[in-house]
């Protein structure tokens, strides 16, 4: 398996998220990914690449797909977040920037506010997500080496299928906004880069804890992409406002997405057989490609999630997409528990692989 990695992942580090109304120290940390890093090797994993020793370097063909998965002003907004944080008082060097100010219902977003706190909640919809001095280079690098992994795959360069390892996550990400940890949508670019490699109909499956409302939002109304998601109910888990079942895609994309929310304390029964569901509706779809969000934080012991799977049962999940036998991406979206999502993350891609 093909394992692309992130080397720019450190420089994203915000110190606070806001959560249940207090300011706490940040789940979403740099020894995330080095856990899941160091059980890969430990298993014998191949060596990692970073995305520029996939390809030959196509930066304005990158950019491009970028600002077609987003749009234009959100990235150029992320490219320059923090200058401008920085330029409204010195002292915010040493701070992160936390959007503090959202556009309602009611509320005009169709002209973009001078003022950059403003700006941060117009292109945001939490106060979960730090911006941070390298935040940008961190959620470009991912995004780029998400789309090289995908490319990588379309031209059969890694026949066993690829992880993308990187970090910050990105099914959260909408075309101009972040939240939830996320700034660009890693798994969405990917899928759209086996599109536009010739790939007809691709699909993602998303199996974090947390509804993909991002990967949703970006692929409603498209009949080409099938998006489907397994996750705690949003009447009361995290994002809330996307992810319920009836939410089954719009215009030409009515019926192309799939969303299964079980109930917070679901073990792994209840989930094994959501999957099943979702394995038959890929099929059904016809994909030709497979692009997995591959978040960790459906495991028991998740600080800040409700489901009960144990680390076994990763190894099951991986044997069960394997036999769709698609060109699969995975890429890694959430898992908090700090030293077992290493574990849980391997045993995925071990049950896929058939190593187990
Ligand atoms: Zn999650």
């Amino acid at each position: 398996m093909l394992i692309v990695h992130n080397p720019e992942h450190a420089r994203h580090a915000g110190r606070h998220e806001m959560y249940r109304g207090r300011l706490v120290p940040c789940h979403e940390v740099p020894q995330r990914l080095e856990h899941v890093l160091a059980e890969l090797q430990r298993r014998g994993f191949g060596r990692p690449v970073a995305p520029d020793a996939l390809a030959e370097p196509d930066a304005a063909g990158f950019e491009a797909l970028l600002r077609r998965v987003h749009t234009p002003r959100y990235v150029d907004f992320l490219a320059g977040a923090w200058d401008e944080w920085v330029a409204l008082d010195p002292e915010n060097a040493g701070l992160d920037a936390l959007p503090s100010i959202w556009p309602v219902r009611g509320f005009r977003t169709d002209i973009v506010p001078d003022n950059f706190a403003a700006r941060l909640g117009r292109f945001s919809f939490d106060a979960g997500t730090p911006l941070t001095a390298g935040s940008w280079a961190a959620a470009r690098c991912g995004a780029l080496a998400a789309v090289r992994a995908a490319q990588a795959l379309a031209t059969g360069a890694a026949p066993g299928g690829a992880f993308v390892a990187t970090r910050p996550p990105g099914h959260h990400a909408g075309a101009d906004y972040f939240g939830g940890y996320c700034f660009l949508n890693n798994g969405a670019l990917a899928a759209q880069a086996l599109r536009d490699a010739g790939h007809a109909r691709v699909a993602v499956l998303d199996v974090d804890y947390h509804h993909g409302n991002g990967t949703q939002d970006l692929f409603y109304e498209r009949a080409d992409v099938l998006t489907v998601s397994i996750h705690g109910d949003p009447r009361s888990e995290y994002p809330f406002y996307l992810g319920h079942a009836d939410e089954r895609g719009r215009g030409a994309g009515l019926g192309c997405n799939l969303n299964l929310p079980l109930p917070r304390g679901s073990a792994f029964a209840a989930w094994r057989s959501a999957l099943a569901s979702a394995l038959d509706a890929l099929r059904r779809f016809g994909a030709t490609a497979l692009v997995v969000a591959l978040g960790v934080d459906t495991f028991e012991g998740d600080p800040i999630s409700g489901f009960h799977l144990r680390s076994t049962d990763y190894l099951d999940i991986g044997r069960a997409i394997a036999t769709l036998q698609l060109p699969t991406v995975f890429v890694f979206e959430g898992g908090y528990a700090v030293e077992p999502i290493g574990v849980n993350v391997a045993n995925v891609l071990e049950g896929f692989a058939g190593l187990d």
